[in-house]
């Protein structure tokens, strides 16, 4: 059974200004499963929705942001939670950190920069299970960042004393103290330059194989999907275009946008410059008819202008959301 199930999820920003109401919607219908024990990578350009996206799976959903319909079950090893109904407490107790951890872009989101690193872990571990012996969670802290590659120092360091990366090791080690069924990782590596960088997602892959839990990946960068995820779905103006294999989505991509995506990556050796797409992302609050894409698209065709492609499955495990592709019955 997968660990999360989303059902055709529809969450919309609903804002008034001088009187003017307005609908955006960032996740128009989306329907996804993560599996137990895989790195799933969410990858599209800025404002395709995959922030909203990750919003809702980990129960982040505050107004302007409202869902409108569809579902966002999980099944956990002993218990099930529905995203959408569970209640605060709830989710507070028992669902963050110790089920679903989040890893963002910035670590010292997460670290207090007035306080040494242990007192974060203090703090967030007292959230959760009150500290009644401090010499076995201090022992337990320091063996977890030991068995991650991290020296013992980094615990007594303050934020600013550590460099960007390690910071964000100091914040994958946190998201993962509890040993959670589900890492989502929201650009985790972004503002890190290319060797840290390596570091870092070899950290996630290891924590990962080590642990079996599941890890979503968001990330517009193709070549980190390429490199950890086992799975890749691409988004485009709040839809899925298409959800495969990582090694289908580099080598054989069906949707012309992933096809783009992939050509757009730059090739060692390669001297030719790279054809950009033409025209922007779409206004979601004015999303175009049919087809998302069309306005884009270098293949459009009449029906793409009126007709929303379905998702179909092609291959196993392989969908696709275009009217250029057949469903394949499996
Ligand atoms: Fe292009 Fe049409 Fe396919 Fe959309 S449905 S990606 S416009 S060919």
């Amino acid at each position: 059974m997968a660990l999360l199930s989303v059902k055709n999820l529809c969450a919309y920003y609903q804002t008034e200004l001088y009187g003017i109401s307005r609908t955006v919607r960032a996740v128009d219908g989306v329907s996804l499963e993560l599996l137990r024990n895989e790195i799933y990578g969410v990858a599209g350009e800025s404002s395709c929705g995959k922030t909203t996206l990750i919003k809702v799976i980990s129960g982040n959903i505050k107004p302007p942001l409202k869902v409108n319909s569809g579902s966002v079950d999980y099944q956990f090893e002993s218990y099930a939670v529905d995203m959408l109904h569970v209640s605060k407490d709830e989710l507070r107790r028992n669902v963050r950190w110790k089920e679903i951890s989040y890893v963002m872009q910035g670590s010292m989101s997460v670290l207090n920069p007035v306080r040494k690193v242990i007192k974060t872990f203090e703090d967030i571990v007292d959230t959760h299970d009150p500290i009644t012996d401090k010499k076995k969670f201090l022992e337990q802290v320091t063996a977890h960042v030991n068995l991650l590659g991290l020296p013992t120092e980094v615990l007594n360091s303050y934020p600013h004393q550590l460099s960007g990366g390690m910071r964000q090791r100091v914040a994958i080690a946190l998201a993962t103290l509890f040993q959670p069924s589900l890492i989502i990782a929201d650009e985790p590596t972004t503002a890190l330059d290319v060797v840290v960088q390596r570091g870092v997602l070899q950290m996630i892959k290891d924590i990962q194989a080590m642990s079996g839990n599941t890890v979503l990946l968001v990330t517009h960068d193709m070549a980190v999907h390429a490199n950890v995820a086992d799975r890749v779905m691409i988004m485009y103006a709040g839809r899925i275009a298409e959800e495969a294999p990582t090694a289908s989505i580099f080598n054989a991509s069906l949707h012309p946008y992933t096809q783009h995506l992939i050509r757009s990556l730059p090739m060692i050796g390669e001297r030719s410059n790279k054809a950009g797409l033409k025209g922007t992302p779409p206004n979601l609050a004015n999303p175009p008819s049919g087809c998302r894409f069309h306005t884009r698209c270098p293949d459009v065709m009449e029906v793409c202008r009126t007709e929303v492609p379905d998702l179909v499955p092609v291959k196993e495990r392989h969908r696709v959301a275009c009217h250029l592709i057949q469903e394949t019955s499996l």
